[in-house]
C-alpha cells in the first residue's frame, strides 16, 4: 500500500504524526502519445494486479520520453515522501521565514492564476543557517501547506558511481516533479551537491550529478519563465509549479555560480528567546512536570545559543529523569507513580547537552546572511 512509496527520507521530526494523506490516484492515461504509453504499460504489467502499482504505472507512462524508467522508480521509492506531515504551527519562531515561504510558494501553488508577470515566483530558494534549526521542517511545511509533492534529496541520493547514471537519476526527479506538479525538491545539505570545490577521479559521479542538476533546473526556469509552454511540454507536467528548495548548514561552500541561481536567500537563525520560551512550553505542554514559570525562564536563559534540535535534546534527555533513579522498578512501577519531571533533571541534563554551534561559528552565519543573505 502507501508505505511502498512513503520510505522517509527526510530527517524525523517531532512533530505530531497524523494521519497520512491518500496517494494521490491519477486516473487519467495520457490522451495522445498512446504508443509509449502502450509499450511501457506492457513493460510494467507485471504490476497491474495491485492498486498502487497501477498508480505509478500511470505516473510512469506520462514521463517525457526520454527518461529512464528505472531510475523513476528508485526515486518513487526514496524520494518522494508521503505522509508524517509538518505543519507551520509545529515549527516555533522564524515568521520571517514563514511569511517569505508562504509568499515565494505557498500562494502561488495555490492561486498560480495571480502570481503571473511581475509576481512570477522565484524557482528556486536557499535556506541557510545552522544545524537543527528548522530547515527541514520549514520545507516540509511548505510541501503540506501547497499540497504539494514532496521530493527529499541528497547528493549522495542522486550520485551512482555506474557511468551514466547520475544523469539518469536527476533526469527523472526532475521529470517526476513536472509530472506530480505542484512538486518541491528539497535538497538537503546542496552544499555538498554545488560545492565550489570537487576533483578529482572519485568525485566524477558527484560532478556529473551536479552539471545534470544545473541543466535540469535550467530548463525548469527557462520554460517557467516563458509560460508559453509547448503542448509537449505541458503534457510532461507543468514545470512552473515546480520550486527547488534547498537547506545548508555550510553556505559559504557553495560556488558562486549556483549561489547566484537561489534569487532568494532566507536565513534561518538561531531560536530568540521568545522563540525558545514558545519550544520548550510546547515540548513541556504533554508531559507531566512540575516547572514552575521561573523554572521555564531560567531555562530559556541558560539556553542561550542552542538551536531548536538542541533544546529538543535537552527536553528529551531531562524526561528520561524521572524514569533513570528507578533502575529495575522501572519494570513494574505504574504509570501513575512515575514522579515527574523537575527542574533539575533539566540541570543534569545540561552538563551533557550542550550548544552544537560555537559563538565563533555563529559569527561566520551572520557574516554571510549580511553579505549574500535575507532575514526575517
Ligand atoms: P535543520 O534542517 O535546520 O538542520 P531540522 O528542521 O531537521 O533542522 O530540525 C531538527 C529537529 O530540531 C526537528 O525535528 C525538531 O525536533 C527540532 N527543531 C529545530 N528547529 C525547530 C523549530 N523552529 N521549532 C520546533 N522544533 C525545531
Amino acid at each position: 500500500g502507501v508505505d511502498r512509496m512513503s520510505i522517509s527520507a527526510a530527517k524525523s521530526s517531532n512533530a505530531v504524526r497524523r494521519k497520512p494523506p491518500p496517494v494521490k490516484r491519477r486516473e487519467t492515461p495520457p490522451s495522445s502519445d498512446q504508443e509509449s504509453w502502450e509499450q511501457r504499460s506492457s513493460e510494467e504489467a507485471e504490476d497491474e494486479d495491485d492498486g498502487d502499482n497501477h498508480d505509478i504505472t500511470m505516473i510512469l507512462s506520462k514521463l517525457p520520453k526520454g527518461v529512464d524508467l528505472q531510475s523513476a522508480r528508485q526515486i518513487l521509492n526514496d524520494i518522494v515522501v508521503r505522509g508524517d506531515e509538518v505543519h507551520w504551527d509545529d515549527i516555533a519562531g522564524l515568521e520571517g521565514a514563514k511569511k517569505a515561504l508562504k509568499e515565494a510558494v505557498v500562494y502561488p501553488f495555490l492561486r498560480p492564476d495571480l502570481f503571473s508577470g511581475l509576481r512570477e515566483p522565484a524557482r528556486g530558494m536557499l535556506l541557510f543557517g545552522p544545524p537543527g534549526t528548522g530547515k527541514t521542517m520549514l520545507a516540509r511545511a511548505v510541501a503540506t501547506e501547497s499540497k504539494s509533492t514532496f521530493f527529499s534529496v541528497s547528493s549522495s541520493s542522486l550520485t551512482s558511481k555506474w557511468h551514466g547514471e547520475s544523469e539518469k537519476l536527476v533526469r527523472a526527479l526532475f521529470g517526476l516533479a513536472k509530472v506530480l506538479a505542484p512538486s518541491i525538491i528539497f535538497v538537503d545539505e546542496i552544499d555538498s551537491l554545488l560545492s565550489a570545490r570537487s576533483s578529482g577521479s572519485e568525485h566524477e559521479a558527484s560532478r556529473r550529478s551536479k552539471t545534470e542538476f544545473l541543466i535540469q533546473w535550467s530548463d525548469l526556469q527557462r520554460a517557467a519563465a516563458g509560460r508559453e509552454q509547448s503542448a509537449r511540454d505541458k503534457k510532461e507536467g507543468d514545470a512552473s509549479r515546480v520550486l527547488v528548495l534547498a537547506a545548508t548548514n555550510m553556505p559559504w561552500d557553495i560556488d558562486e555560480a549556483a549561489r547566484r541561481r537561489f534569487v532568494r536567500r532566507q536565513y534561518i537563525p538561531l531560536p530568540e528567546h521568545h522563540v525558545r520560551e514558545q519550544q520548550l512550553r510546547n515540548l513541556l505542554s504533554h508531559q507531566h512536570h512540575e516547572l514552575s514559570d521561573e523554572d521555564t525562564e531560567v531555562l530559556v536563559h541558560v539556553t542561550e545559543g542552542f538551536s531548536g534540535s538542541d533544546i529538543t535534546a535537552l527536553a528529551k534527555d531531562a524526561a528520561m529523569g524521572p524514569l533513570r533513579n528507578l533502575g529495575e522498578a522501572l519494570l513494574h512501577t505504574p504509570m501513575d507513580q512515575i514522579r515527574p519531571i523537575r527542574f533539575e533533571d533539566f540541570e543534569a541534563s545540561l552538563y551533557s547537552i550542550r550548544p552544537s554551534v560555537s559563538p565563533d561559528g555563529l559569527r561566520k552565519y551572520e557574516d554571510w546572511a549580511r553579505e549574500f543573505g535575507e532575514r526575517g
